[in-house]
């Protein structure tokens, strides 16, 4: 076997291995083990290109692609290790900046080692060289639009800014020029290649990335995060035709492809259309909302929640972004345990952007080594809340909203919730009475049948264990 066949071969098992990855993910039993092809994936990944690149390029070349490495891994074992389970989504944005920023470079080392030394002198000529024109400005566009965008999203998230939309007079005009002027400057690039159209499509693309995901609102990030990790996969899918690295495509296309589904199922567990989404605005304008007089709340002592549990037959608790927070789901595991040994039903009820991640929740119950099988999507618990006697609403807030389905002034009308105010008692874990992610008020605090139980999640939840 040939070397170039034993690469071809390696890449090939990887992207196999990244195919068992992706669907031993989707399932919280088989998470690990999904992890485990991922990773083996990655190292016959690298292992092919860094055998490949032996083939292509001298000694010098090599090392400087080790010494890269090195330090890339030395910097990113060094974050991953660092960052906390709330700066997750800001990082994940900050990795996704990385593959545009990646994309671009790749397009521009393209145009510059073909087309800008005259094309026919290179091996890539006649048709080719069109074709490989077309990679070039898309790879630059799509590479743009993600770095841009990428670093908005992460300014959101980590709350560098703010997250209003930005609204621009006629944004959705904009939005469509700039993609009318993306494909008429992609045909005359390919007719005639050249340093200015690359550099207008580059300028065109970052402005694009930018005013799209600026003027989304707080409401829509969930959405935009999944959008930009699909963006993300089309941008190393592109660099994947460049570098003429198959890998790279298939890689690219599986989380370009993922990535597009889980908007989607993102956009349905909000109850928006992708369209709609792009055009910004959602989950912003809550100013009415909170003006609003709701009445007053009452509290509750951890004690007399503590028995209001030991009385309960059934509890279901939903965690929000604030579990996240105050790393409460280890002494919310153990309540359960307890409460489970007390002959108490407990269920877990998720709603799909819970958090601020897509499997958030999940991911903190499972480190908890809470049974999967007592957790529960939102579609398959809401029909259970008349029946339930306590819900513990732990620093969720937007994802229990009755104003979504209410009130159809509310910015975030129409989105689908947790009915958690159908429950006999429904007990509110948080420190203030302050709005959540998408700045609205929330209506249930001040039903009768809601107590708040204010402080850090944590600890409250460790004094009600004290307390049973
Ligand atoms: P929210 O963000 O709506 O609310 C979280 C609540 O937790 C706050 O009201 C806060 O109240 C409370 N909290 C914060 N820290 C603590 C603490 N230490 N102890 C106790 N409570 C605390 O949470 P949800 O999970 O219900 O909703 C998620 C929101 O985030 C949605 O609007 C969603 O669209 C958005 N989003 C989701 C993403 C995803 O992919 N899942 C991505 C980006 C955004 P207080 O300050 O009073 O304590």
């Amino acid at each position: 076997m040939t070397a170039e066949n034993a690469v071809r071969a390696a890449s090939i098992v990887a992207a196999l291995l990244f195919i068992l990855s992706l669907a031993g993910l989707s399932r919280h039993e088989t998470a690990k083990a999904g992890n485990a092809f991922g990773i083996a994936g990655m190292a016959i990944a690298l292992a092919a290109t860094i055998g490949l690149a032996s083939r292509r390029s001298s000694a010098t070349g090599i090392a400087l692609i080790v010494v890269a490495m090195v330090i890339g891994a030395a910097i990113g074992i060094w974050r991953a290790r660092r960052v906390e389970m709330t700066g997750m989504p800001e990082l994940i944005a900050v990795l996704h900046s990385f593959v545009g920023l990646a994309a671009v470079l790749v397009g521009w080392n393209g145009y510059l080692s073909v087309e800008a030394r005259g094309g026919e002198q290179t091996e890539v000529a006649g048709a080719l060289l069109r074709i490989h024109s077309a990679e070039v400005f898309i790879g630059v566009f799509i590479g743009g639009v993600t770095l841009t965008g990428s670093i908005v999203a992460f300014g959101k998230l980590s709350g560098r800014i703010r997250s209003n939309p930005l609204m621009l007079p006629g944004r959705t005009l904009l939005n469509l020029t700039a993609l009318a002027a993306f494909a008429v400057l992609t045909v005359l690039f390919v007719l005639r290649p050249g340093r200015g159209l690359l550099i207008a499509v580059t300028v065109l693309a970052l402005a694009l990335g930018w005013h799209l995901v600026a003027s989304i609102g707080g409401g829509d990030m969930p959405v935009v995060v999944s959008m930009l990790n699909s963006y993300s996969g089309w941008a190393a899918a592109a660099s994947g035709f460049l570098l003429d690295n198959d890998l790279l495509i298939v890689t690219g296309a599986l989380v370009g492809s993922s990535g597009a589904y889980l908007s989607y199922i993102m956009c349905r567990a909000m109850n928006r259309s992708f369209l709609s989404v792009i055009a910004g605005g959602f989950g912003n304008e809550g100013g009415a909302a909170v003006d609003r007089d709701y009445g007053d709340h009452s509290e509750i002592s951890p004690e007399d929640a503590a028995t209001l549990l030991l009385d309960a037959d059934s509890v279901v608790i939903t965690p929000g972004y604030g579990m996240a927070v105050a790393q409460a789901q280890y002494p919310v595991a153990e309540l359960t345990r307890k409460l489970r040994e007390h002959g108490v039903t407990v269920r877990f009820g998720i709603h799909p952007v819970a958090g601020r991640l897509p499997g958030h929740m999940n991911v903190l119950l499972a480190e908890a080594k809470l049974p999967y099988d007592i957790v529960l999507e939102m579609d398959e618990i809401n029909d259970d809340f008349p029946d339930t006697s306590v819900v513990l609403v732990i620093g969720a807030n937007d994802t229990v909203n009755p104003a979504a389905i209410d009130d159809p002034g509310s910015p975030i009308a129409g989105m689908p919730v947790l009915h958690v105010w159908e429950a006999e008692h429904v007990i509110v874990f948080k420190r203030s009475m302050s709005t959540g992610y998408a700045g609205v008020q929330n209506p249930l605090f001040f039903r009768d049948n809601t107590t708040m139980l204010f402080g850090d999640a944590k600890e409250r939840v460790e004094d009600i264990l004290r307390a049973l």
